[in-house]
């Protein structure tokens, strides 16, 4: 999402090693490096200059502040200021409002978020309906009913023929008669903001007056997406900006700039083509993933959306007291892939950033794979628990079945029981989504771990 900003900070980090006093010297190269980094992300120039004035400020012939590094400083006086900059009250979506409109331009995302909204809120077991009112785009109607079907939602068969106006008028009054909880709305967009959009728009004001109506821009128009809100801001209050497309990195740092220029709040990312793929705005997680300290409670909530919540709950009472076994990792495992792929996963890692070109993930990936072959090939008891595996010929046997050598499974085993070991230590922290700095810096090594050599398959150091 922000991992081209992300690395170079991380890279700025990295080069106060062995430094300690924010010296001209010293920070004078690194505002000058963090200011092409965040003018590369579109960031607004006078964001920009805002943001170096104040580290400036604070930092220049500094030490490092009690208990912390001089790189620690540096990020938390950075965490400061694009705390200022993204932090904003956001509308309270759990007080499920009655009626949702989105608004943008043709391609910006709207209908698509509409389906990730409804999945949001229907996981909250409301009752949705769908009015779809794009009818410049003929394809959206089909596409918001698609939606609407895999998540059980009804939707109002408009008549595209009919002006917007008319479509929601009616479509309210069908919701209204259905009694249905929330009432969702697609509008029409235009490719550029054009006079027949605007008096449109308009029209459909009376009909949604104090209900929030969100702007989806793709965030890959960068800093245009601002002047986007602010010309729809014109004709209609808006309660807050989707920013959509944001898995696709070019220009993602303008979400710092958004909300000084149009002061509007960040309300949702969305973040890939599916449903799933949409997260509520948290500045203070943003923030962590824009300075690689990584994000587990988003991990998580993502995780619960796809898992139910027993289970997820289940499974950390499970590492708690080190009894998940292979079948455990087996379901979690073919949870996480219903969230994309595991290298996705992995950026919520903190420090991936400054990890991602020592490890390989695509050998991570393909591990994986193996793993739940080797699982495959388990019988229900191995499954159940591994230490049937201290038996050699159990080993060669799962080998024979996987098409793997015997060092392979071995080698699986003892990731297993490492993976266990280390996951009961980070327990505590993995429920409430904090890790300290001791346990992010174990997680941190133990990605980068090298595999020992496992050629010799019974050897005492495995068991
Ligand atoms: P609308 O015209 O504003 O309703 O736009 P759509 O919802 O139809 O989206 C336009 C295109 O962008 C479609 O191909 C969507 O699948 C795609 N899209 C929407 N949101 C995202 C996103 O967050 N990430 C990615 N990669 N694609 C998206």
């Amino acid at each position: 999402m922000f991992s081209q900003l992300t690395s170079k900070i991380s890279n700025l980090y990295h080069s106060l090693t062995g430094k300690y006093t924010f010296s001209e010297d010293v920070l004078t190269p690194l505002l000058q490096d963090l200011k092409e980094s965040l003018l590369e992300s579109d960031v607004n120039y006078q964001v920009v200059q805002k943001i170096l004035e104040n580290l400036q400020q604070k930092l220049l012939h500094k030490k490092a502040l009690k208990n912390l590094s001089l790189q620690e400083t540096f990020l938390k006086v950075l965490h400061e200021e694009f705390s200022t900059l993204l932090t904003s009250k956001i509308f309270d979506i759990q007080s499920y409002p009655e009626i949702i409109t989105v608004v943008g331009l043709n391609g910006s995302g709207k209908t698509t978020f509409l389906g990730k909204l409804g999945l949001f809120l229907k996981t909250k077991k409301k009752s949705l309906y769908y009015i779809p009112a794009d009818n410049q785009r003929p394809a959206a109607k089909e596409q918001l009913i698609i939606h609407a079907n895999s998540l059980g939602a009804e939707y109002f068969d408009s008549n595209l023929s009919d002006s917007i106006e008319i479509i929601i008028k009616k479509g309210l009054e069908e919701a209204h008669r259905l009694k249905k909880d929330i009432i969702l709305i697609d509008t029409a967009g235009r490719l550029e903001i054009d006079q027949n959009l605007m008096k449109e728009l308009s029209q459909i004001q009376p009909l949604i007056k104090n209900h929030p109506v969100f702007l989806v821009a793709d965030a890959f128009l960068g800093q245009q997406a601002c002047s986007v809100v602010k010309k729809f801001e014109e004709i209609l209050p808006l309660t807050g900006i989707v920013l959509s497309k944001m898995d696709a990195d070019t220009k993602a740092g303008a979400a710092l700039s958004m909300k000084s220029v149009t002061n509007l709040p960040i309300q949702f990312l969305s973040t890939g083509e599916k449903l799933i793929d949409l997260e509520v705005f948290h500045a203070d997680r943003i923030i962590d993933r824009m300075l690689d300290k990584g994000d587990l409670k988003t991990l998580f909530e993502k995780i619960e959306t796809v898992s139910k919540k027993e289970d997820s709950a289940d499974f950390l009472k499970k590492i708690e007291n080190k009894s998940f076994n292979f079948y455990d990792f087996m379901n979690q495992m073919k949870s996480l892939e219903k969230l994309g792929s595991f290298s996705s996963l992995l950026k919520f890692l903190p420090g991936f950033q400054g990890l991602k070109n020592q490890v390989d993930i695509s050998s991570i990936e393909q591990e994986i794979q193996g793993f739940k072959v080797m699982i495959d090939s388990m019988t229900q008891q191995e499954r159940l628990s591994e230490s049937l595996l201290k038996n050699p010929s159990r080993i060669e046997r799962i080998a024979r079945g996987s098409g793997k050598k015997t060092a392979d499974v071995l080698g699986f085993y003892k990731k297993f029981l490492d993976t266990k070991n280390m996951l009961h230590q980070f327990a505590p922290g993995l429920k409430t989504g904090n890790l300290s700095p001791e346990v992010q810096k174990k997680m941190q090594d133990s990605l980068n771990k090298k595999p020992k050599n496992t050629q010799s398959p019974y050897g005492k150091k495995f068991f």
